[in-house]
């Protein structure tokens, strides 16, 4: 290995390469503690050149490449799997390139966050539309169009961040380099178009989850930021559930451009309450859910109708409006006025010190999400058993559950479900057990909501191969899809493993 790591030395300078221990340990993770994987180099490139050159070493030493960007996938995307390989870190590839005010098309480094374009594009009166995901402050755009991102704010009136995609400038896993869209024609000025000059191929990069190439520059459409926004959130009746999930269909069947409409859980409220991190609902006497609503306007009179048909459509169906102060309650404000969207769920990770959120997030039609979630309750009853196994370790009993279920493209919300379970850090002896009972019934949760026709959006490791473990592909679909991964990665240096399309990944 340290033959390569010099051959590398040569391409990016030495501050920009690693191979200590402690550096390979901090890249072997995400957010999720219990998937690990520890690479044996790290890399920071600054550009499509240098990554190509990269890759070309890689293919001749027969060395898996992982691209990575904020590393916050939340089940193991953008690390290793099994220990070997080199990370590619894109983060130091993080500038703005141009900003085509006339098209309304900025085109950017891939390894920016979220966070940081829009902060530059606010000062022109604009934004990207969907803010990309909740973890936006830091996730990179690059790792937002590898998973489809779609929940950081704008989810309900732009969709997925993939939808907003004009072109992208890939790194082939051979090293070839190509560009998608209008951008395929080698006369085009600048990026204007997504579709046509053939099929299109940006698609193939859209949520490939890093496995078909390294994207290392993205245009995007951006959108001017409207001067008149409203911003309510109201208490749910009994059968929240159901009730959220009419609200959301009347919105969509009405047609009216929601920003964004969020059902926030019963469950949420009275724990969120009680730890201290949702302040502006202590005062409420009933902790039940919440369901709050954005919209925009480029007038007071268009604002007014819409806010009018949204507020009939709630009160309709027997909500009860909250204050419009943040502390009277109003998340919604919050949520649009003061970067919320890019803040909310990291309370949700951080409730209990080591709490460990097994998650995955999911695509659904609305009128589905209720009974995915009575399943999911049912799910952890039946689990009983293993979660008293880990209850009586840690003393505190793990729950199945879903994060606030948010209204997307189409007649779809997003869905972020899982298992939240505890880690005993302070007894390394338990460590194994509950490790093991913790990845079985997050394995059995995630193969339970994958049978309720669900579409996952972001893969990582785990979930790309549990879809393969557990059949849910048809046969022709995996018969395509690996083909096109053998023709454009012959080695399978880039994401190894990743839909078991290299055996389970650790063969070295
Ligand atoms: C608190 C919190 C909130 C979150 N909220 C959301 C949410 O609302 N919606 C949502 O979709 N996700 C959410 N996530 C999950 C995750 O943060 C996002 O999906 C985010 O887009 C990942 O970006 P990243 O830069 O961290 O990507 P990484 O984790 O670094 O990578 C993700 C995947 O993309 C690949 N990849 C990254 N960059 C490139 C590139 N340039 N070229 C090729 N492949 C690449 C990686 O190999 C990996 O497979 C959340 C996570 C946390 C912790």
């Amino acid at each position: 290995m340290l033959d390569v790591y010099q051959k590398l030395e040569k391409i990016v300078l030495k501050q920009f390469i690693s191979n200590d221990l402690y550096v390979r340990h901090a890249y072997s993770r995400n957010v999720d503690v219990a998937l690990q994987g520890v690479p044996d180099i790290v890399i920071r490139p600054r550009d499509a050149k240098e990554i190509s050159e990269i890759l070309k070493i890689a293919n001749t030493e027969n060395i898996a490449v992982i691209p990575r960007g904020a590393g916050i996938c939340e089940f193991g995307g953008s690390k290793p799997i099994g220990d070997n390989g080199i990370v590619l870190d894109l983060k130091r590839m993080n500038n703005i390139l141009s900003l085509d005010e006339e098209n309304l098309i900025v085109t950017v480094e891939a390894g920016i966050s979220w966070a940081k374009l829009n902060e530059y594009l606010c000062h022109y009166g604009l934004y990207t539309g969907c803010m990309g995901p909740g973890s936006g402050m830091s996730a990179s755009i690059g790792g937002g169009i590898s998973h489809h991102s779609v929940g950081g704010g704008g989810c309900a009136k732009y969709g997925a961040c993939t939808n907003q995609l004009v072109s992208l400038e890939v790194v082939l896993p051979t090293g070839d380099i190509i560009e998608t869209g209008s951008q395929a024609n080698r006369y085009s000025k600048q990026p204007f178009n997504r579709f046509g000059n053939g099929p299109d191929l940006a698609g193939l990069f859209c949520g490939d989850n890093g496995i078909f190439g390294v994207k290392t520059k993205v245009s995007l459409q951006i959108f001017p930021r409207p001067e008149f926004a409203a911003y309510k959130t109201f208490q749910l009746p009994r059968k929240e559930r159901e009730v959220s999930a009419k609200i959301m269909s009347e919105v969509r069947r009405k047609g009216i451009d929601v920003y964004d409409l969020m059902y926030i859980m019963d469950l949420l409220v009275r724990v969120g309450t009680q730890e201290g991190y949702m302040p502006m609902w202590e005062h409420l006497k009933k902790k039940r859910g919440v369901i709050f609503y954005t919209v925009e306007a480029n007038s007071e009179v268009e604002l007014n109708e819409k806010v009018k048909q949204l507020d009939e459509i709630m009160l309709n169906n027997k909500t009860e409006l909250l204050g419009a102060e943040i502390s009277d309650g109003n998340i919604a404000k919050w949520h649009y006025v003061e970067q919320g969207h890019w803040q909310f769920y990291h309370n949700l990770w951080g409730m209990y010190p080591s709490m460990q959120a097994l998650t995955a997030e999911c695509f659904a039609p609305i009128h589905r999400y209720p009974s995915i979630l009575n399943d999911i309750d049912q799910w952890d009853m039946e689990h009983a058993e293993d979660m008293q196994k880990i209850s009586e370790i840690t003393k505190i009993r793990p729950i199945a559950g879903s994060g606030p279920i948010l209204l997307i493209d189409g007649n779809n919300v997003e869905i972020t479900c899982g298992f939240t379970s505890f880690w005993a850090f302070y007894n390394g002896k338990v460590h194994k057990t509950i490790e093991e009972t913790n990845i079985k019934l997050w394995k059995s949760l995630l193969e339970r909501v994958t049978k309720q026709g669900v579409q996952w959006y972001m893969m990582g490791d785990f979930m790309s191969r549990l879809m393969v473990d557990i059949n849910a592909y048809s046969e022709e679909y995996y018969n395509l899809m690996k083909p096109i991964k053998e023709i454009i990665d012959p080695k399978m240096i880039l994401s190894r493993g990743k839909f078991n399309f290299w055996g389970d990944g650790k063969r070295v």
